[in-house]
């Protein structure tokens, strides 16, 4: 199907390059209906409409820059914002002209840092990018709505079931922003759910109601000896404190700057929504230098006593009476730390992992996780692009307004690679019809026998003038190797002819999704398969 040339580089060979070509169609085919107007945006853009949106920064290593020969800065296209952005403010000028739905299926270069799992972490592959330009938000609701319906077409055509859940919008910006995911256990994306409601986000956005801790009155504060005792467990134990009577504090550095992030010992910090609270580009843990370096003792941090140094505290924390915390020297803790009194924080925000076990914060039920592999992104952009890159129209009234916008990308690759994890068995591929190279494996079994030889060549003309589309398995293999690899490939229906069918005039078909097969009379095979793929085959 693929053969790789580099890490997260690939040749499609024919047998892929099929599938993505009916993936693509499918996909063309909704947009189109969903009042979409294809175009092709270029992939090399100048490195200044990049950093006219700030998105060089956001996008940082990710993205592939590169010099011309007049060194100027150019960059390979990760998405095409900026340059449509432009291309509309250049054109459109009136309310009368909107809303507009532009998008094309195009090739992407993102330098993923450790590019993975076959087609779904690549640094070069095609996109169907669309991009929605709305007079205001109410048009940008109704734009969204549509693109949801057509990406879960696509899923349903290309015969995927898919959960869609809320998403961290992440280098894009903007406000709402959904996922498209196929369960699946080798997915690299971490999905909460809730089983009762309909709750579901990516892990890297997921809420969840946090108990509430009752420690009493604030008492006053206590310096206790925690000899040896460094983690949250070890304190905690020691102590005889519940974990979620703890305060943990991690380090950062953020942009470059030093940053105290403190949270209750029973969670765990969400790097995600840390950097959103943070509004940063660059978010890493510090190493155990910088920390040292800043002063702190760790293993007995805590904010408390800490100055010039900025503290994020995530929100169970304000609430949350008579912790135990670092005491900001060796082998010591302090008892009844409480916010506000012994320290404040200059952003307390949600910044902690939702984890299944947790509450759903719609409905009270007990959070679930599963993994899954992202295929589509919609996003709400608003007026983040059109603000920054001065990008407006005239409206009814004759005021000057920034278009609002929203962004909606799928991936025929991760399609495909979806569609192979959801869909296989220990023997190989299970193609779903609608985006299976071929139809039909045809397998003359026992070559030589000339009869079997004229029965396959004529089946298959007739089968290929049905309009059936047939891998025709022509190699003089023995029925072994040529059953291995027709279940290897996948393709939904085998037909076999051998001398045993043709003894009673037969050819046999077989579902590669089923264990039993049916005998058919020669005459009515093409009409039989007909039947079965259009059975399956929607539109
Ligand atoms: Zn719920």
């Amino acid at each position: 199907m693929i053969s790789q040339v580099a890490a997260g580089i690939y040749s499609y060979l024919p047998l892929a390059r099929r599938s993505l070509k009916k993936i693509e169609d499918i996909i063309r085919d909704e947009m189109n209906k969903a009042g979409g107007q294809e175009l092709v945006l270029p992939v090399l853009q100048p490195l200044e409409l990049w950093q006219e949106s700030g998105r060089d920064r956001a996008f940082g290593k990710s993205l592939f820059t590169l010099t011309d020969r007049r060194e100027r800065l150019l960059a390979l296209g990760p998405t095409h914002e900026e340059v449509l952005t432009e291309l509309v403010s250049r054109n459109v000028r009136s309310y009368r002209d909107l809303p507009l739905l532009l998008y094309q299926i195009q090739t992407k270069f993102r330098d993923e840092p450790r590019p993975r799992g076959g087609l779904i972490r690549v640094r070069e592959f095609t996109m169907k990018d669309l991009y929605s330009f709305d007079v205001d938000e109410a048009g940008l609701d109704e734009s969204y709505r549509k693109m949801l319906r057509a990406y879960r077409n696509i899923c349903d055509r290309c015969g995927l079931r898919y959960l869609l859940v809320e998403a961290d919008s992440g280098a894009i910006g903007g406000k709402d922003s959904h996922e498209f995911m196929i369960i699946a256990q080798s997915g690299d994306n971490d999905i909460i759910y809730c089983s009762q409601c309909d709750y579901a986000a990516n892990a890297e956005k997921a809420e969840s109601t946090k108990s509430a801790i009752d420690g009493g009155e604030p008492l006053p504060l206590e310096e206790v000896p925690t000899p040896g005792m460094t983690t949250i467990e070890e304190v905690s134990d020691f102590l005889g404190v519940p974990r979620s009577h703890t305060l943990k504090a991690v380090f950062y550095v953020a942009d470059g700057e030093f940053i105290l992030v403190v949270i209750r010992g029973d969670l765990e910090v969400n790097e995600v929504k840390l950097q959103n609270a943070l509004h940063c580009y660059e978010l890493r843990l510090a190493t155990e230098e910088e920390i040292t370096d800043a002063g702190i003792v760790p293993g007995s941090a805590s904010p408390v006593g800490v100055s010039g140094i900025r503290i994020v505290a995530d929100d169970s924390v304000p609430p949350a009476a008579n912790l135990v915390g670092g005491a900001n020297k060796p082998d010591t803790h302090l008892r009844n730390v409480n916010y506000s009194r012994d320290f404040t924080a200059e952003i307390v925000a949600d910044i902690a992992l939702a984890r299944a076990g947790d509450t759903c914060p719609r409905c009270g039920t007990k959070l679930e996780s599963t993994h899954g592999i992202e295929v589509g992104h919609v996003f709400k952009l608003g007026t983040t692009y059109s603000e920054k890159m001065g990008a407006s129209f005239t409206d009814a009234g004759g005021e000057s307004r920034p278009f609002v916008m929203g962004c909606y990308g799928i991936g025929p690759g991760r399609i495909l690679a979806a569609a192979i994890e959801l869909k296989h068995d220990d023997k190989g591929i299970i193609w779903p019809m609608p985006i299976a190279p071929y139809h039909v494996y045809l397998c003359p079994l026992y070559r030589d026998d000339t009869e079997v030889a004229d029965v396959a060549e004529k089946l298959y003309a007739e089968l290929e003038g049905y309009g059936i589309e047939v891998l025709f398995d022509d190699r003089k293999e023995s029925p072994g190797v040529k059953f291995n690899d027709a279940d290897l490939l996948g393709i939904p229906l085998r037909v076999t002819v051998s001398p045993r069918t043709l003894e009673k005039g037969n050819a046999e078909i077989k579902r590669r999704s089923q264990k039993e097969s049916e005998l058919v009379p020669l005459d009515r095979v093409a009409a039989r398969l007909k039947e079965i793929t259009e059975g399956t085959t929607p539109s």
